[in-house]
């Protein structure tokens, strides 16, 4: 559907748990999380029944999310289930890849789309310190075994940070040999993204280009998102940047958020949207109306790096979904 400054909304990202194995510095607090009772969550009953809603909205393009996706039992359930309806185009996953190894056959069967695999680094000691709870063997076995799958549409999100810049090239090398996508995300002041130093693209790109040559920007679709793809000589993969805050790229959103409690999130930054689990209870009429409403009500735009803004997100990104 089209919101209210002409943006069409095709794409839903649905986060199925608060949960994760990991406690990512930009993520969440180190402890103190207090997860969400299950009473709370959506069953998955509930998400396919707004799936299908959502369908008839125009939304196709759906984005499996957590807290941690593969930490829920059963996810590939839903992901068929939605793979399956009418109209759908797309059904991708985000993961951490710590449970990936495991959960991969599982998935593919379920007829997943893509797989996005969350790594800020190939060095154990600054894994250990960036997921504060993670082995890097356990993720390095999720992308071994996903860069296995001929034909996977596998994507490697790296969360930069400054301080990072010795981890930007061995990462980028991923692609070098392979047809994968690196991509390399500005911090957003979010939870406790909001006490990181800024980190833009810029100073990725030069340590990329001082390594391996200069970026020339890619022709053809940009997929379904905000990210910006280059080529680096003799790279078989791209390389690409999602820049919400050198590079605000509001104007052609095409995204809203469902979060574990049926919250419908239309934008990042703000606290606004939808609360659709109340709504379960009546008909799908009533859901379609909320989410019509809430949608044409989208923020235009947020206010990165400014973090401090009215109606100001309070939810943590492992609640949003990123
Ligand atoms: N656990 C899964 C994962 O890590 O892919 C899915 C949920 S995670 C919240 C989704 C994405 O949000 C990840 O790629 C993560 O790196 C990103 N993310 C989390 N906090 C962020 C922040 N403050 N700024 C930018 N990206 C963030
Ligand atoms: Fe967990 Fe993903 Fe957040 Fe890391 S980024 S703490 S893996 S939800």
């Amino acid at each position: 559907m089209i919101d209210g400054f002409g943006r069409t909304i095709d794409y839903v990202r649905i986060s199925v748990t608060d949960r994760c194995d990991l406690r990512c510095v930009y993520c969440m607090p180190e402890t103190g999380m207090a997860w969400l009772p299950h009473a709370k969550i959506l069953r998955y009953e509930d998400i396919l029944r707004l799936a299908g809603v959502f369908v008839s909205l125009g939304i196709v393009n759906f984005k499996i999310t957590g807290g941690e996706p593969l930490v829920r039992t059963g996810v590939e359930t839903l992901i068929s289930g939605i793979r399956a309806m009418d109209g759908v185009r797309s059904v991708t996953l985000t993961t951490n890849g710590v449970r990936l190894a495991e959960k991969l056959p599982a998935l593919l069967d379920a007829g997943i789309d893509g797989i996005n695999l969350s790594l800020d680094t190939l060095d154990p000691a600054r894994y250990a310190a960036l997921t504060r709870r993670g082995a890097l063997p356990e993720a390095l076995r999720g992308l071994e075994a996903a860069l296995a799958v001929p034909g996977l549409n596998l994507k490697l999100n790296c969360v930069a940070m400054a301080g990072g810049e010795g981890d930007w090239a061995a990462l980028a090398a991923l692609a070098k040999e392979r047809a994968v996508a690196v991509r390399f995300i500005e911090p957003m002041p979010i939870g406790p993204g909001q006490r990181l130093a800024p980190c833009g693209e810029d100073a990725v790109r030069a340590v990329l280009e001082a390594e391996y040559g200069p970026m020339t920007p890619c022709g053809g679709p940009a997929g379904n998102g905000p990210c910006r793809y280059f080529s680096l000589p003799g790279f078989a993969g791209k390389i690409g940047f999602i820049s919400a805050v050198s590079h605000k790229f509001c104007a052609g959103c095409n995204r809203v958020r469902l979060t574990s409690t049926g919250f419908l999130k239309t934008c990042l930054q703000y606290d606004v949207g939808a609360d659709l689990a109340p709504l379960l209870s009546g008909t799908d009429d009533a859901l379609r109306a909320a989410i019509e409403t809430a949608i044409l009500h989208k923020p235009e735009a947020h206010q990165f790096p400014a973090g401090d803004v009215q109606n100001r997100e309070r939810r943590t990104m492992s609640q949003i979904g990123g």
